[in-house]
């Protein structure tokens, strides 16, 4: 007999603003567009950051001119799920380093943003079983948990304090959607649709995949359905949580 998949706990959304850092352009459209397309649909503003342009994604296509489709593609997809703002860090693609430089780096940005939660990818080893995890994913996710106490901490980054920026320690959760260890989700059975427009900005990238015959709303909807199960809702998207409050 096998196990039922553990229940999935209503994501809180008692919240207003919410920053995603991400590694590169389509990775919140592989697992948290329809979830985005909900809140800001609900009017809470969202706001993407891109560590990196996703220059190297495309086999056939070199940096120089990959880099803007690329940026091109994630401000289209962001539009369709109700993001105005799209950032670029500008830092390398596929040789991401966890270390002070990135943490510096993503400080800054939730110093400037002041969002109640951030959200990012999946930085456990892997996805699951034995298929693993990619190492900007891994960095960013390290780096952004680490960023966020930083950037509550005046003596941390001294150098951001200027021309009125301050220290900001308001995050209350960081979010990362597609975790082998997620515990909470959120239904985006009504958003669906959204979520599959938002993947299909992506063309360029999604032709250089070379896939055949791959389908972005079969594939969203592979994860969808089952994640709703657990949730008791026909879709939804799931995220570990982390708490960044001492002592929750
Ligand atoms: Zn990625």
């Amino acid at each position: 007999m096998v196990d039922a998949p553990a229940p999935l706990q209503p994501l809180d959304e008692d919240w207003q603003r919410a920053l995603c850092i991400v590694a590169h352009p389509d990775d919140m459209e592989f697992g948290a567009a329809a979830a985005v397309a909900r809140w800001t649909g609900q009017g809470k503003t969202v706001v993407y950051c891109m560590v990196t342009s996703g220059e190297a994604g495309i086999d056939g296509m070199h940096p120089d001119e990959c880099r803007a489709v690329r940026e091109a593609e994630e401000v289209r997809s962001a539009q369709v799920v109700g993001v105005d703002v799209v950032e670029f860090l500008g830092l390398p693609d596929g040789i991401l380093e966890y270390g002070v430089p990135l943490r510096r780096e993503l400080a800054a940005v939730v110093r400037k943003h002041r969002p109640d939660v951030v959200i990012t990818g999946n930085f456990r080893d892997t996805w699951g079983g034995r298929s693993l995890n990619q190492a900007d994913h891994i960095a960013v996710g390290r780096g952004v948990v680490d960023a966020v106490r930083d950037a509550g901490n005046r003596w941390v980054f001294p150098e951001q304090l200027t021309d009125g920026v301050e220290p900001w320690g308001g995050v209350r959760e960081v979010w990362a959607f597609g975790s082998p260890e997620a515990t909470h989700a959120v239904d985006t059975t009504d958003t669906f649709d959204a979520g599959v427009a938002s993947l299909e900005e992506h063309s360029a990238y999604i032709e250089g995949l070379g896939w055949e015959n791959w389908d972005p709303r079969e594939f969203l909807e592979g994860f969808a359905r089952p994640t709703g199960s657990r949730l008791g809702t026909t879709f939804a998207a799931a995220f570990e949580v982390f708490p960044m409050g001492w002592g929750d």
